[in-house]
């Protein structure tokens, strides 16, 4: 039996063609048209100012981090369920991550436990939108006021998320995506920086390109210390084709998901994503956390899942519980869902029947497979 893999991109003719087009005639004069095109198409589909694209997701946030002046002696509060991507920058630049613990429902980081975690070295709120659920945006942004702390969101998962009417990463000091790949949209590698901020558009650009300033006119002449972390423009021929798409793509997602809780309506032991009346998630990770009564845990679900020959992926493992990071605070919430959750596989092309081998996979393991 054929493998189900748990993510695939969606390329067709036209992402193909804008590709070739790149490839063929994008040189010279013309090396960053597709990459202005995606940029200015990014900033119109999220109702933003200001799109830079970036190599990646964690080049993006190492920008607009350093260009906030993160450094040493700062913290940044970020939740303990995360990938790595979103913390290593922080690292990076010298400052501590302080890891809090997160919502039952929404798996995102907890407003009470960033309230108990802000002191003097505060300097920034990350709100990492997780699997496409979406963080408590108003609350954490009244926090950030009251203390004068701003609020980033890591939109990465998080494209056709939206939080009160507005897209997700169009709400914070800024917002970073991520084209990798196994993302909904893909370039292959790839991000996204975008903000509303436009002196701080300027710093990141500035950081971006070597720290060559956009008005400096002397040659190879850089102003300040930066990064290299600029994307192709071939990589954003496939993104700018990808973009066009983006309604068909998220749609997609989100019908996956939806069929997800229809086949497992009945499986009271197991609860996916949350999208509760004020949000609409995008759905890139249709998630399933069972319940502690049912017994089920992570390695059980891998066991059976590998079994099947379906790939899926274990919840993230809690940032304090790696040995290289600050893991003085323990979140018994992050640590507690990631022992009894798995990632569902949801790629465009997937057929209803592949979906019903996911759900038989889950029912099994309740022991009440019809
Ligand atoms: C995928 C992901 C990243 C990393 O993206 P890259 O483009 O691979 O750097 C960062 N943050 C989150 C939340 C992600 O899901």
């Amino acid at each position: 039996m054929a493998k189900i893999p748990y993510t695939k991109p969606s390329i067709g003719d036209l992402e193909i063609k804008y590709a070739n087009d790149a490839v063929t005639t994008g040189w010279g004069d013309k090396c960053y048209g597709y990459l202005k095109r995606f940029e200015d198409d990014f900033c119109r589909h999220l109702g933003v100012r200001h799109a830079i694209a970036t190599s990646s997701c964690t080049g993006a946030l190492h920008l607009g981090l350093a260009a906030l002046g993160i450094g040493a002696e700062d913290e940044v509060i970020i939740a303990d369920a995360n990938w790595i991507a979103s913390a290593a920058p922080i690292v990076h630049l010298g400052a501590k991550p302080v890891f809090v613990d997160i919502l039952p429902d929404s798996w995102c980081i907890d407003p009470k436990e960033v309230e108990k975690a802000i002191n003097k070295r505060t300097k920034l709120i990350l709100a990492v939108h997780l699997y496409g659920n979406l963080c408590a945006m108003d609350e954490l942004i009244a926090l950030g006021d009251a203390h004068g702390i701003p609020v980033v969101e890591d939109a990465a998962e998080a494209i056709g998320s939206v939080y009160k009417g507005r897209k997700a990463g169009s709400i914070g000091k800024f917002g970073t995506f991520s084209f990798h790949g196994t993302k909904t949209i893909t370039t292959g590698e790839g991000g996204m920086f975008v903000t509303n901020d436009t002196a701080l558009h300027q710093k990141v650009l500035t950081l971006s390109n070597h720290g060559r300033s956009a008005t400096q006119t002397k040659q190879f002449w850089p102003d300040t210390l930066g990064y290299k972390f600029k994307m192709s423009n071939v990589q954003a021929a496939i993104g700018v084709a990808q973009l066009e798409r983006v309604d068909e793509l998220v749609a997609r997602k989100r019908a996956i998901f939806y069929r997800y809780r229809d086949l497992l309506k009945e499986c009271e032991q197991i609860s996916l994503n949350a999208e509760p009346a004020h949000v609409q998630i995008g759905a890139w990770m249709p998630t399933a956390v069972f319940s502690r009564e049912s017994g089920v845990t992570r390695e059980a679900l891998q066991a059976a899942f590998a079994l099947a020959g379906i790939d899926a992926r274990v919840f993230f493992y809690p940032l304090s519980t790696m040995p290289f990071l600050d893991n003085s605070n323990g979140c018994p919430i992050a640590a507690d869902i990631a022992s009894r959750a798995i990632n569902l596989p949801s790629y465009h092309d997937m057929t209803e029947s592949e979906q019903v081998q996911v759900v038989d996979v889950l029912k099994s393991l309740l022991g009440n497979l019809k």
